[in-house]
């Protein structure tokens, strides 16, 4: 309503034909139509309450994969610490070069991710100027249920948005705009067809000359430029056609969503850099829904992966479809790099299968901002 209100009151902010109206139809035929949007918002539908390819079968549980961190060497470990000082301008290569590692500690983490991809629909009013006599909906031809319109999903966990027109949907009418005339009141002069002279603003006047002003022949006014004269335009809405075919469009939403935890270590080092790295994938697990892990010898990790079943189930089983879920657990390597540099203990980082660094307290660090070259 807002919408059509503010059109009204500046004709020149009419909305583009064919764009959605949304949410409101047409105002009085409403009635005979099924209002499926309500509020100010378009709400996603509601699935069936029986998706087809519900899982029912019995399956077996994947087995987790043996595994193991692969081994970190001192010269792996030092070359990695090479290529992190290298790529950071204050930090000095000759202590990476020169320090003595005395110990590597392998420990390892678990990262837990559960994809759920899904599939949402909802509908919204739009309307197109109505140029093809013949197309508008048959009577007693009653629109389909928008879970009833057959498309090919995309790749699964490949996120889309796509747009399509509900089937026997379309309704013609009067175009609400210019009352189906396919002219609307111009907008600049008012309908007069026109205004007032911007030389002498309308006073007819020169006065600094002091004569009639020339370019409205002393009339104060001028022919509009906008309509020539004409006091209306052809109407934006329906371009003229003097009708609007209503129809409804469904958009659906196809989103990967992800849960990802990972647990805890117990080392000085900040857990957010573990999600930018990748680990050795020990478990995967792929359905239409997943069973939660139950017996993964961390019991953190079983409990996220109840805890991300049951949240995702609440979140997208009601509101959309699930077409697909894949729960995963990745161990991702961490040494902990004891070393000793001009008699002083120290200690970096090398995380993810990329043999990332983390080194704080790196000795050899200039203070200057890195700004300053
Ligand atoms: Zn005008
Ligand atoms: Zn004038
Ligand atoms: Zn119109």
């Amino acid at each position: 309503m807002e919408q059509e209100m503010k059109a009204d009151s500046d004709p020149d902010l009419d909305p583009e034909p064919g764009r959605p109206l949304t949410p409101s139809a047409p105002p009085g035929w409403l009635d005979d139509c099924e209002r499926i949007v309500q509020g100010r918002g378009a709400k996603p539908l509601p699935p069936p309450l029986d998706p087809p390819g519900k899982p029912g079968e019995q399956r077996s549980r994947p087995s987790f994969v043996q595994h193991s961190v692969p081994p970190m060497t001192e010269a792996a470990a030092r070359q990695a610490l090479l290529r992190f000082v290298a790529s950071r301008c204050c930090y000095g290569s000759r202590a990476a070069g020169e320090l003595a590692i005395r110990q590597l500690r392998q420990l390892g983490t678990y990262r837990y991710r559960l994809e759920t991809f899904s599939e949402s629909r909802l509908s919204e009013w739009a309307f197109e100027p109505f140029t093809k006599p013949g197309a508008a909906r048959p009577p007693g031809d009653a629109p389909l249920d928008p879970w009833d319109v057959e498309v090919r999903a995309p790749p699964l966990f490949q996120g889309q948005t796509w747009r399509c027109r509900v089937p026997h949907s379309a309704l013609v009418r009067d175009c609400h705009r210019c009352h189906g005339h396919g002219r609307s009141r111009c907008g600049v002069c008012h309908g007069a067809g026109r205004t007032r002279c911007v030389t002498c603003k309308g006073s007819r006047w020169r006065l600094k000359q002091q004569k009639r002003c020339q370019l409205c022949s002393g009339t104060g006014r001028k022919r509009c430029n906008t309509c020539s004269g004409r006091g209306s335009k052809t109407c934006a809405t329906c371009q003229g056609e003097k009708k609007l075919q209503h129809f409804k469009q469904l958009v659906i939403t196809w989103k990967n969503n992800v849960f990802e935890f990972v647990s805890e270590h117990h080392l000085n080092f900040p857990g957010e850099l573990l999600s930018k790295v990748s680990g050795e994938n020990i478990f995967k697990d792929e359905n239409v829904a997943v069973y939660p892990i139950i017996d993964f010898p961390e019991p953190e990790i079983s409990l996220a992966s109840q805890r991300a079943i049951a949240e995702h189930s609440a979140a997208f089983a009601t509101s959309s479809r699930i077409l697909q879920q894949r729960q995963t657990i990745e161990l991702i390597p961490i040494t902990e790099v004891h070393y000793q540099y001009s008699g002083k203990p120290y200690l970096y980082y090398i995380y993810g299968l990329e043999n990332k660094v983390y080194a704080l307290d790196y000795p050899e660090r200039c203070c200057c901002s890195c700004t300053i070259v």
